[in-house]
Formats: C-alpha cells, structure tokens, sequence
C-alpha cells in the first residue's frame, strides 16, 4: 500500500505546481482499504473540501491507475487538534498573549487568512510573491524589507496573517511577531510608564519575523518612531525578516521620519490593487465554498460586477445575499440578489464617515448621543452596539482596535459583536432587516442625499 500511495502522490505532484502540491497534498495519508472502496484522510475539514471539490478527479484517476480500475475513493479528514497542542515557540505564545492583536494572530482563526484562502490576481500579484517568498525562505536577504502597500480591504492584513500561519506550518518554532503599530505605540508607552523599556525591547527584537501593520497610523509619534527605528535596524543587521503594510507607499508617509521612510524603500516595495472581475468572482467562489453557501455562478458574477474595490464589502454582499435567501426560504437566484442588494451598491472612491454610521445607527434606534458607548447591557443597547459595530467594520477600513474606540470597548467585544450579527442575519429576520435599511440609509446619507 505504501508504495502505491507514493505513486498516487507522485501523479499529484507532477501534475500540480509545487505551492498547490505542497499546500493539498502534503499531509494527505491513505487510511483502509477495503471492499474497494481506499480511505484518504486529510488533515483538516477544509483540505477535506477543497480536495473534493478540486481534485477529485485527479485523486480518483491515479488511485485507479495504483491499484486497479474499480476502486472507489473515500475523502476524510482528520479531527481537529485542541488548539493548545500547536506548536508555537513559547516566547512568541507569550509574547501573543499580550497584544491586542492576538484575537486575529494565532489559532483562532486558523484557516481564514492563509494562502490556501487568497486569492491571487493580477491586482495583487507581486505582492502574493512577495509574501511567499518570505514565507518559504526566511529570511530572504534580497527582499528586507517587504514593504505592502495599497487601499482599504484589498488583502495586506490577509498577507500578513498568510506569511505568519504558513511559517507556523512549516516551522513551527519559528519566532513570529505580529502588531498593528497602533498597538506597538501603545504597548511602548506602556513599557516606558512602567519602566519596562527593556521587555518591550526583547519582545521585538528576540523575533525572527515582524509583521507591522498599519504602519501610516506612526505619523506624528516621534518617540515611538524613534524606538522603531532601532528596532528596525535591529532585526535588519540581524537578517531578520520585516514586513510592512501601509495604505500608501513610503515617500507619501507624512509625518513619518525620512530615515525610517528611505529604511522602507530598501527593501521590496510592492502594492495592492483593486482585484479585477475574474479575481473577484474568484473570491466570492472561494469565500461561497469556505461558508458552505450554494450560490450559482451568475449571482456571483452579479456581486462581483458591482462590488469593486474593497474585498471585505463584497464579502460582505455575499454573506447578505445568502442570508436573504435563507430568511425569505427562496432559491438564491438572480433577482433575489438584486432585491437584497438594491440601494447597497456603493460609490466608487467616496469615503463613508465612521461618524456617519454611529449618528445613523443611534437615530435608527431611537437613542441618544451618548447611549452606544455607555455600560448599559439593555437588549436593545446591545443589539444597536453589535449592529454599528458589524457596518463600521463592512463600510469603513477601521481596524477591531478604532471600532472598539468608537463604543468604548475592547477588539475582542467587537469581533464577538460582529460575529453575532453575522451569525443573525440568516437566521432573524429582524435582524437582517435592521442591518440593510440601516446601510440604505448611511449610503444614501453619504451620497448626500435624504
Ligand atoms: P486590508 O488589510 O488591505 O485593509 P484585509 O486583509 O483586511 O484588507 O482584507 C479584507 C477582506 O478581504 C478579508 O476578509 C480578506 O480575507 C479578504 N481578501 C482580501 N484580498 C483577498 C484575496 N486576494 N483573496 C481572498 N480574500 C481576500
Ligand atoms: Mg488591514
């Protein structure tokens, strides 16, 4: 059996290229066979589906070619491991425990922002390279740093995450440190309060990646871009991997230092763009598989047509348009789409105003100013909080970490905020209901109309 196996794996391996090979079929083992029928076992559900959506025609082809014309194929996947099991290095799972950021760093979301799950394009293609390549051989001398930088939504977090979950893949001692540099300013004003400068110190320079998000938010922090500096050279003399996202490319960085901006360009500086309609549509059928939700091709080309450029929104329409059908119990066609997403469609390059959607959000429930960042718990208070929370996170760029200030809340209440409206909206109809009229309104609002 073994050494069928081999030969079945070989088959996919020269028929895929090395990243697709590496990422479906490395850790697929045989199981049983029995009665005709060969059990292959993958390592996680979603390696499951993507398998069989994919590849089964090649899995099955080769596994006949093995060992014989009847035999059937069995697709398995392994049960999910307690998350405490992973292997991280640690310094580093301390390190995590401390940021903000770890709700979206580490093993909560292990199969949402991988490579596995973007798609690349010709909008973001160099900029995937990039990634990888860092990814695969770190660190890679040539390209120090990474330097990711393009609008709202168009996938530099998502990179960043990538870069992060396929080192742990690969090796999973591999010290990883991922911050917003919201959070490292505030964390280094912490450290220098306390008088823990030194800490704060091992914490970013004990790495063997940093991954710095957000990098514009250092504008005006003298000190904080001081300490980065050094930090920066630091890792650099080091060989040590840093990669960088930004919402514009380095010279255009006001208020930010010349030297830590001249730093920036030494290294590969790569953008992101708006994906085109194929990468789109592409997106949407990966996000469809990702969710379980059965969408036929022409009402995602439809959302893809209209949603442009920010990737979370047209996800976001997705998730709307299956929640929709599932409310009102009708297939998901094309005029169904058209029903949910009427008067949704957003203005190219108009920018809608966090404030907008706190004002809107509170006069759509009938509260005053004030009540969406009280303590309150009251069920409906709760509801408003979680509803402006899930549309600043669909309508705006604004990080967990902005929202939460926005309500007086920590990252993890909004996540959990967004969540449940996610989770909501294809299951109540009020719910649903609220969410849409709510973002006619804002839309119509920042359009400048009634
Ligand atoms: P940014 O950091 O550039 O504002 P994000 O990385 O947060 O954007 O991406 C916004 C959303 O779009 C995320 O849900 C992300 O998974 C998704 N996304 C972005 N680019 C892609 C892509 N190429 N393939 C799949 N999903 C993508
Ligand atoms: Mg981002």
């Amino acid at each position: 059996m073994d050494k069928s196996w081999s030969a079945i794996r070989e088959r996919a391996r020269q028929d895929l290229s090395e990243a697709s090979y590496k990422l479906w079929f490395a850790e697929l083992t045989a199981g049983d066979l029995s009665g005709g029928v060969l059990e292959l076992i993958a390592p996680s559900a979603y390696v499951k589906r993507w398998l069989s959506g994919h590849y089964m025609d090649l899995i099955t082809g080769s596994v006949r070619d093995a060992l014989g014309p009847g035999v059937r194929v069995r697709l398995r996947s392994r049960p999910a491991e307690p998350v405490e099991s992973r292997q991280v290095d640690p310094s580093v799972a301390t390190a995590h425990q401390t940021t903000l950021d770890q709700a979206l760093s580490a093993p909560p979301f292990p199969d949402r922002y991988t490579f596995e799950t973007f798609v690349p394009g010709p909008s973001n293609k160099f900029a995937h390279a990039a990634a990888l390549a860092v990814a695969e051989a770190p660190p890679s001398r040539a390209y120090n740093p990474v330097f990711v930088y393009g609008g709202v939504g168009l996938g530099k977090t998502h990179l960043l995450f990538a870069v992060a979950n396929h080192m742990w893949q690969l090796a999973p001692r591999t010290r990883v440190r991922y911050v917003t540099s919201e959070s490292f300013m505030t964390e280094f004003i912490k450290s220098v309060r306390e008088r823990r400068g030194y800490q704060f110190q091992r914490q970013y320079r004990d790495v063997d990646v940093l991954l710095l998000d957000d990098v514009q938010f250092l504008a005006r922090a003298e000190e904080t871009q001081t300490e980065f500096f050094h930090t920066f050279n630091h890792l650099h003399q080091h060989e040590r991997q840093i990669v960088i996202a930004s919402d514009r490319p380095p010279q255009e960085l006001g208020g930010i230092e010349e030297r830590l901006r001249s730093r920036f360009r030494s290294g590969l500086v790569v953008d992101v763009q708006p994906p085109d309609l194929e990468t789109r549509i592409a997106i949407l059928q990966l996000k469809a598989l990702r969710d379980n939700l059965a969408v036929p091709d022409d009402v995602l080309h439809f959302i893809a047509s209209k949603f442009d450029n920010n990737i979370r929104e047209l996800e976001g329409a997705l998730l709307r348009v299956a929640a929709f059908a599932s409310l009102s119990r009708q297939a998901t066609d094309l005029p169904l789409a058209e029903r949910a997403l009427e008067d949704l469609i957003p203005e190219r390059g108009r920018e809608i105003p966090p404030a907008l959607i706190l004002d809107q959000t509170a006069e759509y429930f009938g509260l005053g100013p004030g009540d969406l960042t009280s303590k309150s718990r009251s069920r409906p208070l709760t509801t408003a909080r979680h509803v402006g929370m899930y549309l600043l996170r669909e309508l705006t760029g604004l990080s967990l970490i902005k929202i939460g200030e926005h309500f007086d809340r920590d990252h993890t209440t909004v996540l959990h905020g967004i969540k449940k409206i996610e989770g909501l909206m294809p299951a109540r109809g009020s719910t649903y209901k609220q969410v849409q009229e709510l973002t006619k309104k804002i839309r119509a609002r920042g359009r400048g109309g009634a």
